[in-house]
C-alpha cells in the first residue's frame, strides 16, 4: 500500500502541471500521487468535492484549484473571484477534514496582502489593512484560506497550511491576453508582434515592481513544505527582494528571449495596477538556506521556448 496518497487539485494549471513535473522527477516510491482538474470535480459543488475525496481517499493534498486571472480579469470579475475562490476552497479544506487529511498545503498570493503597508511584506503582515482595490474580491477570498487553516487547527488540530507565492510563470500558463497575468501576456504579444512584424505593446507605464517566480521553482517549495514543514501559519515563497524586476525589465527579457528587433510602445492607457508587492524570502530561506531559484532571463527563455514549441495547444 502506498504510504502517502497526495492528490494534487488544479493540476491541469501552470503550478499543477509544474508540481507534477518535479513530483515524478522526484517520485518518492512509496508514495501515490493523484491529478486532478474540472474535468475530475467542479470542486465549487460540494457533492462532487466530496465524490472526489471519497474515490481517491487522500492522505495529503496540495491544493492548487482556483479562479485565477491577471490584473484586467480581476478588475472586471471581483465578486465571481471571491464568490468562486471561497466556495472551492470551503468545499475543498471541508473534505480534507472529513477525510482526515494528515496534510493539506493550499496556495495563497502576494496579492493577498495590505496595499499600504511597510516593505518588504512579510507573513505576519497578511490581515494588517486592505489589499488593492484592483483585486480585493480575490484577496479576500485568499486570506480566508490561511482563516480556514487557522480555524480547523485550533477545533480539529489539523495540519492545513498555505504557501504564499509572488508572481508565477511558466509553461501551462494562460497565455490568454485579456485574462492572463503580464508574463505570459508579455510572452504571448511578444511572438505575435515579431510573427506579424509589428510593434510589442507593453501595458500601462511599465514602471510597477513584481518579483517572478519561476513555476518548477515554486513546485519545489510546494513539495518541501508538504513534506517538511508542519505549522499552519503561510510561507511566503519568493526570490529575493533584490531580483525584484519591472514590468519594462521583464519586458526587455521576453524581447531578447524572441529575438524581437522591432518598436516596443506602452500603452498607458491601460492600468499599472499595484506599484508594488515586495516580499521577504526570509522565513523559507530559514528553512533552506541553499534554494536556488533559477535565474529569471533563464525561465524566461524556457517559458518562450516552450510556449513557440506549443503554439497550437497552449492556454491562450
Ligand atoms: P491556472 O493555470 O489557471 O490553473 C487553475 C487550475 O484550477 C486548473 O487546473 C483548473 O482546472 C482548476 N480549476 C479552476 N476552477 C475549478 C473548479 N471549479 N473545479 C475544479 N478545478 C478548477 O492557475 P495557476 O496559476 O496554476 O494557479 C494555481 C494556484 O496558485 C492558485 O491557487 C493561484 O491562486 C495560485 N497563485 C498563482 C499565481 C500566478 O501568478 N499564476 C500567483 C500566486 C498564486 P481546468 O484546467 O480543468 O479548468
Ligand atoms: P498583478 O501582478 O496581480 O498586478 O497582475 P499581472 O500579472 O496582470 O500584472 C499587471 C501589471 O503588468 C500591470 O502593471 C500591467 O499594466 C502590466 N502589464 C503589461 N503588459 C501586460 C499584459 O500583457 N498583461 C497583463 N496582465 N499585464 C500587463
Amino acid at each position: 500500500m502506498a504510504s502517502k496518497v497526495i492528490l494534487v487539485t488544479g493540476a491541469s494549471g501552470l503550478v499543477g502541471n509544474a508540481v507534477k513535473k518535479v513530483a515524478l522527477e522526484e517520485r518518492d516510491a512509496g508514495d501515490k500521487w493523484v491529478f486532478v482538474s474540472s474535468k475530475d470535480a467542479n470542486l465549487e459543488s460540494e457533492a462532487e468535492t466530496m465524490a472526489l475525496f471519497e474515490k481517491h481517499k487522500p492522505t495529503h493534498v496540495i491544493h492548487l484549484a482556483a479562479m485565477v486571472g491577471g490584473l484586467f480579469r480581476n478588475l472586471a470579475f471581483n465578486l465571481d473571484f471571491f464568490r468562486c475562490n471561497m466556495k472551492i476552497n470551503d468545499n475543498v479544506l471541508h473534505a480534507c477534514f472529513v477525510h482526515g487529511v494528515k496534510k493539506c498545503v493550499s496556495c495563497l498570493s502576494t496579492c493577498a496582502f495590505p496595499d499600504k503597508i511597510t516593505y518588504p511584506i512579510n507573513e505576519l503582515n497578511l490581515h494588517d489593512g486592505p489589499p488593492h482595490d484592483s483585486n480585493f474580491g480575490f484577496a479576500y477570498a485568499k486570506r480566508m484560506l490561511d482563516v480556514m487553516n487557522r480555524g480547523y487547527n485550533s477545533q480539529h488540530n489539523c495540519t492545513f497550511t498555505s504557501v504564499i507565492p509572488t508572481n508565477v510563470f511558466g509553461p501551462h500558463d494562460n497565455f490568454n491576453l485579456q485574462d492572463g497575468h503580464a508574463l505570459p501576456g508579455l510572452v504571448h504579444k511578444g511572438y505575435l508582434a515579431k510573427k506579424e512584424n509589428k510593434p510589442f505593446v507593453i501595458w500601462g507605464t511599465g514602471s510597477p515592481r513584481r518579483q517572478f517566480i519561476y513555476s518548477l521553482d515554486l513546485a519545489r517549495v510546494i513539495i518541501w513544505v508538504l513534506r517538511e514543514y508542519d505549522d499552519v501559519s503561510p510561507m511566503i515563497a519568493s526570490v529575493g527582494e533584490e531580483d525584484e524586476v519591472s514590468i519594462k525589465e521583464a519586458a526587455e527579457m521576453v524581447v531578447r528571449a524572441h529575438g524581437f528587433k522591432g518598436k516596443i510602445v506602452y500603452d498607458t492607457s491601460k492600468s499599472d495596477g499595484q506599484f508594488k508587492k515586495t516580499a521577504s524570502n526570509a522565513k523559507l530561506r530559514k528553512y533552506l538556506p541553499d534554494f536556488k531559484f533559477t535565474p529569471t532571463e533563464k525561465a524566461i527563455q524556457e517559458t518562450v521556448d516552450w510556449f513557440i514549441k506549443n503554439y497550437e495547444t497552449a492556454r491562450k
